[in-house]
């Protein structure tokens, strides 16, 4: 048997982390079994379809590299062949016709909330022969069972059991002619050969209602794995509340996708006490063994420990192209040949210092800067005359201009002018060559802007001054 997954997200504008989650879930175990993912958008509400949503989904899921088999399928597109599987159950007698009118259901509404009913539709259409009242659209419910018990054999839940009396005769066609996602989703997963349906675990009551449809028609069902939600830090539904609900949040703020995606498969599935698992390993590892029964509470510290790992394993030109934006949006600058060069040089440091994009975007913006720039309020306070000149004569006269060299000179100045405090020095020179306070080693990148544009800014910030 060839494993089938899915992932059908409803656009919502954007996706939210838990929804990756469920996607690289549903990816690793086609993966893993040499099986298909299959990508459905539902968009059956067409009151809140926009195609930007759609878009959205379709950028998180290619900035994820979480690829997937065919083309992307518009649950929209089956209506006809979910209305033909609506008359069919209804011909089978598997459904019927119920001409409630909003009143009566009301109703039964208030009746049944008062004697403290699980359901609250009657069935009195179910088993009628009485003749359909004027004017009114029928909507088509199917038969749920009366008596016994339903149990769905959950992959990470166990079995899980209710009673029939937790079913009612849920609506599969509405009284305009559409159809609910009950029934869409049922006839889409069987239409497209799905044999595993992994989903987050707020969908477990929807399955013992689309098992309902499943036995109706005589389909075989697919196997269920429902995983249980992402939580907030404070234990509650993650939700845009908590900051970076959205998976284009974390690339917009400097995270990798694969920090992103090593974070959510870790949040909810382990293999031992393995924390780094690259993508290959997690192909090669996962199953639903791993994933955990419980809720599992997202932890942004986590997030960027791993982020900080995967930054310091990339390749320096790649972080410099996903930071481009990043120069331009927070520095207004676009580093051309030479700066990126300098950063390049600059990059070991860098990267094992960065713990996001915005990180690496902001301490290495300064060597694509030309003189005059502006100094930030700190930087600005640190700009000491005595020391600057100091600096610009014995820099000049060093013909050597390395790191070692810089620093000693600094060394020099520092014990003649300021006790022997190197710091009193290199931060004077830090704010003259970066116009911050925050920069890898100074000398370090004195030696990389070479004695001449070193020159250039030291003069830049004397005459600031
Ligand atoms: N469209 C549903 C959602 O976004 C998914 C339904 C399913 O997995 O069956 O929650």
């Amino acid at each position: 048997m060839t494993v089938v997954t899915r992932f059908p997200p409803s656009p919502t504008g954007f996706m939210h982390i838990g929804t990756a989650r469920t996607a690289l879930f549903n990816w690793l175990y086609a993966k893993h079994n040499g099986g298909k993912m299959l990508f459905r958008i539902e968009d059956t509400d067409r009151k809140r379809h926009s195609e930007e949503a759609v878009e959205a989904l379709i950028r998180s899921m290619e900035w994820l590299e979480l690829d997937w088999n065919g083309d992307i399928v518009s649950q929209f597109a089956s209506q006809a062949r979910h209305v033909e599987v609506a008359q069919e159950l209804l011909e089978k007698g598997e459904a019927y016709k119920c001409f409630c009118t909003p009143e009566e259901l009301d109703e039964m509404r208030t009746k049944t909330k008062a004697e403290g009913k699980p359901t609250f539709y009657d069935r009195r259409w179910r088993d009628s022969d009485a003749t359909p009242p004027e004017g009114v659209e029928p909507v088509i419910r199917i038969k749920a069972p009366l008596e016994g018990s339903n149990t769905v054999a959950d992959q990470v839940q166990d079995d899980v059991t209710i009673q029939s009396e937790q079913l009612d005769d849920f609506i599969i066609l509405r009284s305009d002619g559409s159809p609910t996602y009950m029934l869409a989703v049922v006839v889409d997963d069987h239409d497209m050969g799905v044999t595993h349906v992994i989903r987050g675990d707020d969908h477990l009551n929807n399955t013992f209602r689309q098992n309902v449809i499943y036995d109706a028609m005589g389909w075989d069902k697919p196997q269920y794995a429902h995983i249980p939600l992402i939580l907030g830090p404070d234990g509650s539904k993650m939700s845009k509340r908590h900051g970076a609900a959205s998976v284009e949040e974390y690339r917009d703020t400097g995270y990798l996708p694969e920090a992103v995606l090593n974070y959510i498969l870790r949040l909810g599935w382990s293999h031992g006490d393995d924390e780094i698992i690259p993508r290959d390993k997690a192909i090669e590892w996962f199953d639903f063994k791993g994933i955990g029964k419980a809720a599992a509470r997202f932890d942004f510290d986590k997030l960027e420990n791993l982020n900080a790992h995967y930054i310091n394993e990339a390749d320096p030109q790649r972080l410099i192209d996903l930071c481009l934006p990043f120069y331009q949006q927070r520095h207004d600058i676009i580093p051309d040949e030479q700066a990126q060069k300098r950063i390049m040089q600059s990059a070991d440091e860098l990267k094992s210092r960065a713990k996001t994009l915005l990180q690496f975007t902001d301490e290495s913006a300064f060597y694509a800067k030309t003189v005059p720039f502006n100094y930030d309020e700190k930087a600005a306070g640190l700009l000491d005359q005595n020391i600057l000149s100091a600096l610009q004569t014995a820099l000049s006269n060093l013909n050597d201009f390395t790191s070692e060299n810089i620093q000693s000179t600094c060394k020099d100045i520092a014990d003649e002018k300021m006790d022997g405090k190197l710091g009193k020095v290199a931060m004077p020179l830090r704010a003259a060559l970066t116009g911050t306070t925050v920069s890898p080693s100074i000398f370090h990148a004195a030696e990389i802007l070479g004695k001449a544009e070193t020159s250039a800014r030291i003069q830049a910030a004397i005459d600031h001054a």
